[in-house]
C-alpha cells in the first residue's frame, strides 16, 4: 500500500464537480424539453456538438475563455458556478460524515452513515439545480421536486425505523417531517391567497413542503426566518444597485434553498448558541 495524499474531502469534491456539470446541463434541457440524460450537449448557437476535452467541469471554462470553441458564442457564468458550488457542497457534506480533514481509511462507515450521507448528496444536488432553475427561468421545477419528496419521505420512514420514538410525536422522523411541511406550505398558500400571487408562485408552495419534510420540525421555522431574511437583504441591495425596482419580481426559490441548506449544515450550531445565549430551549 502506498499513501494517497489526498483525503476524500477532495475526491468529494471532484466527484461534485462532475455531479455539477450534469446539473448546468439538466437545468438547460429541463427549459428546452430535451433529452436529459443521454443526448450530448451542445452549443445553444451554432449547435456544435461540445468535445469531451471541453467538456471538463471549471477547467473547460477557464481554458476556452469562456467561450463556445467553434463560435465564440459567450458561455454562461452559471456553468462553472453551478460546478463549483456542487463540488463545495460534496466536500462539505464529506466533510461532516468524514469527520473533518484527517479522515483515515481505517474509520469505519456504518450501513446507515452512508444511506444518511446519500441522502445529504441527493438534497445538496436538487437544491442546487432548484436555485439556478429558478433564478434563470422563475420556475421550480416538478421534475425536481416530487421526486425529491418522494425520496425524502422515504429517507425519514427509514429515520424513524431506526429511532426509539412512536408515530404520534412531532419528534419522530415521519411526524415532525409531514407537520412541518404542512406548516410551510400552508403559510405560502396564504400569502398567494393574500397577494393573489404577486409576492410567490405555486412552486414555493411545493418546494416549501420539501423543505419542510427535509428539515422537520422545528426547524422549518429557522429556514423560513433565513430565506426571508437573505431575501430582504440581497432584494434591498439589488434595488440599492438599480438592477431592481419595488415593483421587480424576485424569484424566492434561491432564498428558500439558501435557508434549507444553512440549516441543514448549521442548526447543530445554531441550536448550540441559542440554547447558551437566548436560552431558548427548543
Ligand atoms: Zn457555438
Amino acid at each position: 500500500m502506498f499513501h494517497v495524499p489526498c483525503s476524500m474531502v477532495s475526491i468529494f469534491f471532484l466527484i461534485g464537480l462532475i455531479v455539477g456539470s450534469f446539473l448546468g446541463a439538466v437545468n438547460y434541457r429541463l427549459k428546452t424539453a430535451e433529452d436529459i440524460v443521454w443526448k450530448r450537449s451542445h452549443c445553444p448557437k451554432c449547435k456544435e456538438k461540445i468535445k469531451w476535452y471541453d467538456n471538463v467541469p471549471l477547467l473547460s471554462f477557464v481554458i476556452l475563455w469562456g467561450q463556445c470553441r467553434e463560435c465564440k458564442e459567450k458561455i454562461s457564468w452559471k456553468y462553472p458556478a453551478i460546478e463549483f458550488l456542487t463540488g463545495f457542497l460534496f466536500a462539505a457534506v464529506a466533510f461532516k460524515f468524514l469527520g473533518g480533514w484527517g479522515f483515515s481509511p481505517e474509520r469505519i462507515l456504518t450501513g446507515g452513515d452512508m444511506i444518511e450521507m446519500s441522502f445529504w448528496l441527493f438534497t445538496v444536488s436538487y437544491l442546487i439545480l432548484i436555485f439556478f432553475h429558478d433564478l434563470d427561468f422563475m420556475l421550480i421545477p416538478d421534475a425536481a421536486v416530487y421526486p425529491a419528496i418522494v425520496i425524502t419521505f422515504v429517507y425519514q420512514y427509514w429515520k424513524y425505523l431506526q429511532g426509539p420514538l412512536g408515530i404520534a410525536t412531532l419528534k419522530a422522523p415521519v411526524t415532525g417531517a409531514l407537520f412541518a411541511a404542512l406548516v410551510a406550505a400552508l403559510f405560502f398558500f396564504f400569502l398567494i391567497w393574500v397577494s393573489g400571487g404577486k409576492w410567490i408562485g405555486g412552486g414555493d408552495v411545493k418546494l416549501g413542503f420539501l423543505a419542510g419534510a427535509v428539515v422537520g420540525w422545528p426547524k422549518i421555522l429557522l429556514v423560513l426566518f433565513f430565506a426571508y431574511m437573505i431575501g430582504a437583504i440581497v432584494s434591498l441591495f439589488l434595488i440599492a444597485m438599480k438592477k431592481k425596482t419595488w415593483k421587480s419580481q424576485i424569484p424566492f426559490g434561491p432564498f428558500l434553498v439558501s435557508g434549507i441548506l444553512i440549516v441543514m449544515f448549521f442548526s447543530g450550531h445554531i441550536q448550540f448558541w441559542a440554547n447558551r445565549y437566548l436560552n431558548m430551549g427548543y
